[in-house]
């Protein structure tokens, strides 16, 4: 399994980052599943829809939120201030947001991932654009527990929502929050990455990645890229494409 000089290994992994690899070339180098790091977009990836997008419109007292959205889609501005100026117009209590985020359903194949994962000694990483308060309390309320969770933060006072962004790269502003930063921390090397997602904050992490499952805007934007990747509709492709591979 895997098993070859560390600087050939060095060479394979940076390789395989740039051209992409699937299930045929991991299996070819015996990658195990328990040497590889498993990232997951959360908004339309494990939900089974973008909860944030749902939560801005359904609870904000205007439609400015429409424009900035536009705006941040066509690249005019980034997520930080597109969701600064988009939850100046939500009103929400800490009390009605988990009411309505305890009816947010979860991919319930997210739960036969954990499992395998948990098996060969993984822990998932969640990355994300959105918030760990929606996501810890979705994950919850779906009986998920152990998932490591890396998002920006939600201040919430009354019935106001106030953005923090600890992982926003200062270079780059495109993201509040940037994947890329956690797929280059120093507990990836050596390490195959596994990346999983569907949306404009994916394309950059995912071009880090060894090997990606991908949907929608992200699977477009791999193609243009001519970056290697495996469609997924669900995540039971995902399920049944980690299951394929050897636990070592
Ligand atoms: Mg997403």
């Amino acid at each position: 399994m895997f098993e070859i000089p560390s600087s050939q290994k060095i060479d394979f992994l940076s390789n395989a980052a740039s051209i992409g690899l699937d299930l045929a070339d991991m299996a070819g180098r015996g990658v195990a599943l328990s040497q590889c790091r498993v990232f997951f977009d959360f908004d339309n990836t494990i939900s089974k829809i973008d909860v944030l997008d749902d939560l801005i419109e359904r609870f904000s007292i205007d439609r400015k939120w429409r424009l900035l959205e536009q705006e941040w889609q066509a690249g005019k501005i980034g997520s930080e201030e597109c969701l600064h100026g988009q939850l100046r117009s939500v009103r929400v209590t800490r009390h009605e947001l988990v009411d309505y985020l305890s009816e947010i359903d979860i991919d319930p194949y997210f739960h036969r991932i954990l499992v395998l994962l948990k098996s060969a000694g993984v822990r998932p990483i969640v990355v994300s654009d959105s918030f760990n308060f929606l996501i810890e309390t979705i994950l919850k309320s779906n009986d998920v527990h152990g998932v490591k969770i890396l998002a920006n933060r939600l201040r919430i006072h009354e019935d106001r929502l106030t953005p923090v962004f600890p992982y926003r790269n200062q270079a780059c502003l495109r993201c509040g929050n940037c994947k890329t930063s956690h797929l280059r921390n120093e507990d990836s090397f050596g390490k195959v990455l596994v990346y999983v997602g569907d949306g404009l904050s994916d394309c950059c992490a995912s071009l880090q990645a060894h090997l990606v499952f991908a949907k929608d805007t992200l699977a477009g934007h791999l193609r243009d890229k001519e970056k290697k990747f495996i469609w997924f509709k669900n995540l039971r492709d995902v399920y049944d494409g980690l299951k394929g591979l050897s636990h070592g």
